[in-house]
């Protein structure tokens, strides 16, 4: 298939139904030659809905004076651990605001605790936190880190993404510097940005590849209504990518295509907008993972990154048996192990 920039742009901006049909055919097809079967469970923990940053699209930002913050304790984070490890699951994902309050002593410690009491993969999602920080945490044995680059527009990123004091924020500089400390890199985008072309999005899927990342996560934008989002222009003249979970659909198909390898899930984002068969949708297009939701409730409204998430008033069981059935009902399975990135096995892979 043709998936250089002009086709990708031409099946993103695609609308017609059948004429979709043989982009998703042939991203399942490749989903199961290269990746099988199995659907991997990562159990997300949302450590901290504590964060110094001002993005513009987040609900998290740190001037929200009206959302109660917290901070899980050690504890209570290896609760949720523990409930990770009998439900089966093979990673937990520690996911936070970009809180420094988690300082790099107690996140060092945390994973030590996790590895020292489990087998499970750990996987980071703390924000763009220094080098020396990601250098300690991989030593003490996580193994994968999360950091979406959220759009490959330059101009489009610094408007809804502005620096912490003084410091540029490098996203890519980043993921490159992951890639080199060892880490499973996974990143992705967001889809439906106010300002977001789909040439952006095309640019955004070859990255993707350049990056040669092992998870990419893609999801519509949601509003925030108390966001300056609220206030962003959307493009005119039709090139306004529209935030629908079709186009989410058709980026995890072409990433996919261009990522044959890759751990893809199937994400909240995408089930917010369709409760009802969202993340099947997601996994007979191209997805392999999903990340049930381990946190507890009485914090997990106050995860407010947009409104109305998907498993909001959820328990962890809840979320386990929920997404079992729903990886049985399109004649899947659910993976065992830890599900480690089939890319970053790849035996052509440079160092
Ligand atoms: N602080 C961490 C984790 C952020 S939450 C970090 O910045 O990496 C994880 C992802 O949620 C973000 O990377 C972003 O892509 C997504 N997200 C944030 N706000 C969103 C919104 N309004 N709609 C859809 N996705 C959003």
């Amino acid at each position: 298939m043709d998936l250089s920039h002009d086709a990708c742009v031409r099946w993103l901006r695609e609308t017609d139904a059948e004429r979709l049909k043989p982009l998703y055919r042939e991203a399942d097809a490749v989903r199961a030659r290269e990746v099988g079967d199995d659907v991997h469970l990562r159990g997300l923990v949302e450590l901290s809905n504590h964060c110094a940053r001002l993005c513009g699209y987040c609900g998290l930002r740190a001037d929200r004076d009206s959302l109660t913050r917290y901070r899980m304790s050690t504890e209570e984070v290896l609760d949720c651990v523990r409930n990770a490890a009998a439900f089966g699951y093979g990673t937990v994902v520690l996911q936070a605001g970009e809180d420094y309050g988690l300082t790099q002593a107690w996140v060092t410690d945390l994973i030590r605790q996790i590895k020292s009491e489990t087998d499970l993969a750990v996987t980071l999602s703390l924000g763009e936190r220094p080098d020396d920080d990601l250098r300690v945490w991989k030593e003490a044995s996580a193994d994968r880190y999360l950091l979406r680059f959220e759009t490959s527009n330059r101009a489009l990123y610094d408007r809804i993404h502005p620096p912490l004091g003084e410091t540029q924020s490098d996203r890519l500089a980043i993921l490159r510097h992951l890639r080199t400390l060892g880490y499973e890199v996974g990143s992705g985008v967001m889809i439906g940005i106010p300002g977001q072309s789909f040439d952006d999005l095309a640019d955004d899927l070859a990255l993707f590849r350049e990056l040669d990342l092992d998870m990419i996560g893609v999801g519509p934008f949601i509003l925030h209504p108390e966001t300056p989002a609220a206030a962003f222009p959307p493009l005119g003249d039709g090139e306004q990518v529209p935030a629908t979970e079709e186009m989410a659909y058709k980026m995890i198909a072409l990433a996919r295509l261009l990522c044959p390898k890759a751990n893809i899930p199937s994400t909240t984002a995408i089930a917010t907008l369709n409760k009802a068969t969202g993340r099947e949708l997601g996994l007979q297009r191209g997805a392999n993972v999903v990340m049930p939701n381990l946190t507890p409730p009485k914090y997990r409204a106050l995860y407010q990154i947009y409104p109305a998430k998907a498993c909001l008033d959820e328990t962890a069981e809840e979320c386990r048996s929920c997404m079992r059935g729903r990886i049985h009902s399109i004649g899947r399975h659910v993976g065992r192990g830890r599900g480690d990135s089939p890319n970053r096995q790849r035996p052509d892979r440079p160092a």
